[in-house]
């Protein structure tokens, strides 16, 4: 049986499945007289406390092996165990109906937690997992039972699991887990994000698996393609194990690579970026030989969380992935939220065409304590490294000088306060949108880099929602419409003197990478394992030949001609 899921973290592992099944427990339906139902009452209370116990508990335990941002499921966790309304109501119901707590509260829970997952706030339908995991807990604590956790397992295993939950992975035995398959998650779900940066090749998003395999069956999950084939024949194991020897050496010899320069054979010094939105994705970034960080995505201190993430809190994590990167450079790029990226405190309205909506600086704009307070955090931290600061979504001139204003206010703040900074910090703009691709020469007066946003600058330019499967087919960074606004916006870059790089999807892709370089991209930002493949091919060119595959491209009508001859220039024994 082949399923096919997302690759989230690469590579290949042959194991044996382990099936990692939430816990259900039968709880019998008691009456229990008036005279002790006070007791239930104190059990209950007992519960809680032995549950906040645990839970703080494992909180240190993830801030200390993962990082502060896991950390943060845990507190909207801790929030779930104040909750009034769950606390009270079952209490009240159990003294009312004279029923054992136990059986109570897993009633009133499923309630609450039904009612959250129907919600039509993304946050409020977050909650509901939060609500049901730590009524769990209490549970289990009611009724006296151990807990079940992947830390008992005894032998190498790949989890398979409907999902993983950060509490979960904490929790885990890292040597035993060689690899996670889950039924749900994306490419920025946390179990993706924890196998990255554990380097566990996984594959998420797989519908059904957890039901559709055994623990015991053997496995064979390819992280890269996003494969995963239950009980293979002997055939299919013996080519996945070749498959795996063959990818293990070619890592081997890729990170091999990480001390030389990203340089053609002529001399061409580019730099080669990572792409992160977890201080934990730091180790990979190092092993792969990164010229620094050119896009951290900052979205993710505001999800999963009941609360806005602070200056102070900001800061210390800036002011951490500054020092761990120094000298190389590190963009922060100002949070891109709104639209569908959208699930914090505020309360935001849906919109009907998020991409098209109320995000990015559009957002940051309207919220100025949002955005000043980010910026102050970034400006602290620029005393401790090499920080760069960029903006995205922008699509005017307007709302570039207006951030810069803001930018100017923060520092303004500062000085107030006694606290230094940077005063030389780089500023960036993401170019992203067409209209800032067009007027890219009037924007380059205003910044001291662009990062190119190919994910964005596709969809708006072909006209197709990034996330729709329908019109995935559109979506063609080999399109001539795409490649000749890349080399506008490098053109318009150079002619004013300004760094041009690019922090898109596209960068990272091994076909374009001579054409990219031949248009005259100074930097590429990628998914840390990228960086290898990327730079081996840099490393076996020469610059003229690429500028000269670059211009034969643009010359071409359609995209199916621009790859058909990406694919000879790339056959020419380089990739
Ligand atoms: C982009 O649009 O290319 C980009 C890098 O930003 P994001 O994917 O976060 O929108
Ligand atoms: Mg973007």
């Amino acid at each position: 049986m082949k399923l096919t899921g997302i690759g989230v973290s690469p590579g290949i592992v042959i194991g044996k499945a382990y099936i990692f099944a939430s816990e259900r427990f039968s709880i019998p339906k008691i009456h229990i007289d008036s005279a002790k139902i006070e007791r239930e009452i104190t059990r209950f209370r007992e519960a809680l406390t032995g549950t906040t116990g645990e839970i703080q508990e494992l909180k240190k335990k993830v801030t200390s092996e993962i990082g502060d941002e896991h950390a943060h499921i845990l507190d909207a966790h801790l929030l779930v165990l104040e909750d009034t309304l769950l606390i009270e109501k079952t209490i009240e119901k159990a003294r009312k109906e004279k029923l054992n707590i136990d059986y109570v509260f897993s009633e009133v829970l499923e309630e609450l937690a039904g009612a959250l997952s129907r919600s039509s706030d993304s946050y409020l339908r977050g909650r509901a997992s939060d609500v049901r995991d730590v009524g769990k807990r209490v549970l289990r604590n009611l009724l006296g039972k151990e807990e079940r956790a992947l830390r008992d397992i005894g032998e190498e295993v790949i989890v398979v699991a409907y999902d993983l939950s950060p509490a979960d992975t904490a929790g885990m035995h890292r040597e035993k887990v060689i690899g996670f398959v889950t039924d749900v998650g994306s490419r920025t779900s946390h179990t993706a994000i924890m196998a990255r940066s554990l380097e566990i090749p996984a594959v998420v998003g797989l519908e059904d698996i957890s039901h559709r395999v055994a623990s015991g069956d053997r496995l064979v999950v390819d992280g890269t393609a996003g494969v995963v084939i239950v009980n293979p024949d002997r055939e299919i194991l013996k080519s996945y194990e070749e498959k795996r020897i063959r990818f293990e050496v070619r890592e081997r010899k890729l990170r091999g690579l990480s001390g030389f320069p990203a340089q053609t054979l002529d001399g061409r010094v580019v730099k080669l970026m990572a792409n992160i939105e977890l201080k934990d994705e730091l180790p990979s970034v190092l092993a792969h030989g990164a010229d620094g960080i050119g896009l951290y995505r900052t979205e993710f201190f505001y999800f999963n969380r009941p609360d806005l993430p602070g200056e102070d809190e900001q800061y210390k994590a800036y002011r951490y992935i500054a020092r761990r990167v120094a000298p190389h450079p590190i963009v922060i790029r100002t949070v891109d939220l709104g639209g569908d990226k959208f699930v914090s405190p505020l309360e935001i309205a849906r919109e009907l065409n998020p991409f098209m909506g109320w995000r990015g600086i559009r957002f940051c704009l309207e919220q100025p304590e949002i955005f000043k307070t980010q910026l102050r955090a970034i400006l602290r931290a620029s005393t401790e490294g090499k920080l760069r600061v960029m903006f995205p979504l922008v699509s005017t001139l307007a709302e570039l000088k207006k951030a810069k204003e803001f930018l100017e206010e923060a520092k303004k703040r500062l000085r107030e306060r006694g606290e230094s900074f940077d005063e030389n910090l780089e500023v960036g703009v993401m170019i992203e949108t067409p209209s800032a691709a067009m007027i890219a020469d009037i924007l380059a007066d205003e910044v001291d880099f662009f990062s190119i946003g190919t994910n964005d600058l596709i969809q708006y330019s072909m006209a197709i929602d990034r996330i729709n499967e329908k019109v995935a087919y559109l979506y063609r960074p080999a399109h001539p419409g795409v490649l000749r606004l890349i080399k506008r916006v490098v053109d318009a870059g150079h002619s004013k003197g300004i760094r041009v790089d690019m922090c898109g999807e596209m960068a990272g892709e091994a076909q374009f990478a001579i054409v990219l370089l031949g248009l005259g991209l100074d930097g590429f930002s990628m998914s840390p394992v990228a960086i290898p493949v990327i730079k081996t091919i840099i490393r076996s060119v020469t610059l003229s030949d690429a500028r000269e595959a670059a211009s034969d491209v643009l010359k071409l009508s359609t995209a199916d001609e621009v790859e058909k001859v990406l694919s000879k220039i790339n056959a020419g024994g380089v990739v």
